[in-house]
């Protein structure tokens, strides 16, 4: 049987772009749609503009510190405008050499949303239908909001940083990453935040004391947290949103932002006809090589819902075009991934929680929380923690968890040695970097106990 073309890629996001311009640079004929903007959720309304706006949100905690060191800083203001234009252009130039990237590898772009017809079809929402050997799905995921009297009135990372005007009061309901950083983000840019999480502590899975740090942080910063509470409903006034809450309690805000998690981009993909197999979440079943059930359809990144970030993308989008174009059976490894979350202070974290290393094997827990260097001057109690988790059979560090400054840039290195298999004694035996905070990662001398 002949095809139009050897892989076509449903989405140009993180995943779909890397495997779509590796496979035509090595010479096959590729084929790629993305229905919204080239780059993705990342590049377009993830990682990058989040990034810059975690950046805008950090001066606001500089100008203050800048006394301490002798600086006379004149009154600041906030331009919401300007920051959404400057990312706003930003975005739209790495659109652009996305774009370029993948036209130069020779992929043939359509600007069009596609449907899988068959095991090796596709129809596009242009009329056009095209057959290739392999079809790699790559549509990510969207926000999810739940169903609640006044759902309709809500907000969603999607649309955050396209609002025109500065929310002066906002309500983030959720507890993982993207409530976290966007009360942070809104927090340091000057709103009133409010946070709802559900449940008893927000982050739930990350390591315990690293939540209860992060939240006592984000409260003293003048975050608005309430644990244990939710939404009941939202109405419009003249004035705002009227929120009722579990606790009883009715407030008004200007935007109420849900970061409740997100859903895999299946609906209405064609999957069923494909025969393709979905879970729970409508995430695509795949094996460790990515294909699923139809053997000419693999998926990778977030609509397989297996780590949803951005370099875990990327990654099953090589390790795809590893497996199936040039005869080299590849997997990812998905143990040991560092990631960050930019709340202010910052979470690195690589590795287990203390929780779930106890629950595996006997562990040692070191850990330090100290007023860093540059905090006495700026005159700020905000503390720095560090915790390291190690077995006390093999002596390897199991999970190392940061809070501070550069939490993030320091965990892609402990990241590494961890990958390395190394050693408490491994740590110990580097010399310390002088001063740093990043020091107290090979001085923590004592566990402080035992699990
Ligand atoms: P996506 O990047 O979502 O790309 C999928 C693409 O497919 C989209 O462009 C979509 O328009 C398109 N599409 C969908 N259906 C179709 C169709 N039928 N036809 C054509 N096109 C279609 N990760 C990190 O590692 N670090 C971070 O700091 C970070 N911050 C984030 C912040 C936010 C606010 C969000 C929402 C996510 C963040 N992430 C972060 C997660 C990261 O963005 C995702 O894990 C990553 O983008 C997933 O890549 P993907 O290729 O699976 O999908
Ligand atoms: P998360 O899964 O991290 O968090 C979702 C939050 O919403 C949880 O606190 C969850 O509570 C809560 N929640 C879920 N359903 C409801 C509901 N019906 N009512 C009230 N609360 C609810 O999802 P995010 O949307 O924050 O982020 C999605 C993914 O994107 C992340 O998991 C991460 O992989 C990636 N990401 C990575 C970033 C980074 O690398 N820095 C930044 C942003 C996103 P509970 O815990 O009780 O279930």
């Amino acid at each position: 049987m002949t095809f139009d073309l050897d892989l076509f890629v449903i989405g140009g996001g993180s995943g779909g772009v890397r495997a779509a311009r590796l496979t035509a640079s090595d010479g096959y004929r590729v084929g790629l749609a993305e229905e919204y903007r080239m780059g993705g959720t990342c590049v377009i309304r993830g990682c990058v503009p989040k990034k810059l706006m975690v950046f805008a949100a950090g001066f606001s905690e500089a100008f203050n510190d800048a006394a301490g060191f002798g600086w006379n800083v004149g009154a600041t203001s906030f331009d919401w405008g300007r920051l959404i234009g400057a990312i706003g252009d930003e975005v739209t130039r790495l659109e652009g050499i996305y774009r370029r990237n993948l036209e130069n590898a020779g992929v043939k772009l359509f600007d069009a949303r596609a449907v899988i017809e068959d095991a090796h079809t596709v129809r596009l929402s242009s009329g056009e239908m095209l057959t290739a050997k392999h079809i790699l799905v790559a549509v990510g995921g969207r926000p999810f909001v739940p169903d609640f009297p006044g759902s309709d009135l809500v907000i969603t990372s999607n649309d955050i940083f396209l609002l025109e005007q500065q929310p002066r009061r906002i309500l983030i309901v959720g507890g993982g990453y993207i409530a976290c950083e966007f009360a942070g983000i809104l927090n340091g840019l000057g709103s009133e935040v409010t946070q709802f999480y559900r449940g008893a502590q927000i982050l739930r899975g990350f390591d315990d004391e690293v939540r209860g740090h992060v939240a006592d942080e984000m409260i003293a910063k003048g975050i608005n947290l309430h644990v244990g509470t939710d939404v009941m409903s939202i109405e419009k006034t003249e004035t705002g949103l009227r929120v009722k809450c579990t606790n009883g309690s009715v407030n008004e805000f200007d935007q109420v932002l849900y970061a409740t998690g997100r859903i895999p981009n299946t609906d209405e993909l064609g999957l069923e006809a494909a025969g393709v197999k979905t879970g729970r979440k409508g995430q695509i079943l795949v094996d460790e090589y990515s294909q699923t059930n139809i053997p000419s359809i693999f998926a990778v990144g977030d609509v397989t819902d297996r780590v949803a970030l951005t370099p875990v993308a990327i990654r099953e989008g090589a390790a795809f075009v590893e497996t199936v174009f040039r005869g080299n059976p590849t997997t990812v490894d998905h143990k040991i991934i560092p990631t960050a979350v930019f709340t202010q202070p910052e979470i690195g974290t690589v590795g287990l929680s203390e929780e779930d290393a106890r629950d595996q094997e006997p562990i040692e827990v070191y850990f330090t929380a100290f007023r860093p260097m540059k905090h006495i001057l700026a005159g700020k109690q905000e503390r720095m923690m560090m915790k390291m988790i190690v077995s006390r059979e093999t002596r390897r560090v199991l999970g190392v968890h940061i809070v501070g400054e550069a939490a993030a840039e320091m965990i892609q290195m402990v990241g590494i040695a961890m990958k390395m298999g190394a050693t408490k004694e491994d740590f110990d035996r580097t010399m310390a970097l002088h001063p740093s905070a990043a020091e107290e990662l090979v001085t923590m001398k004592e566990p402080v106990r035992t699990a």
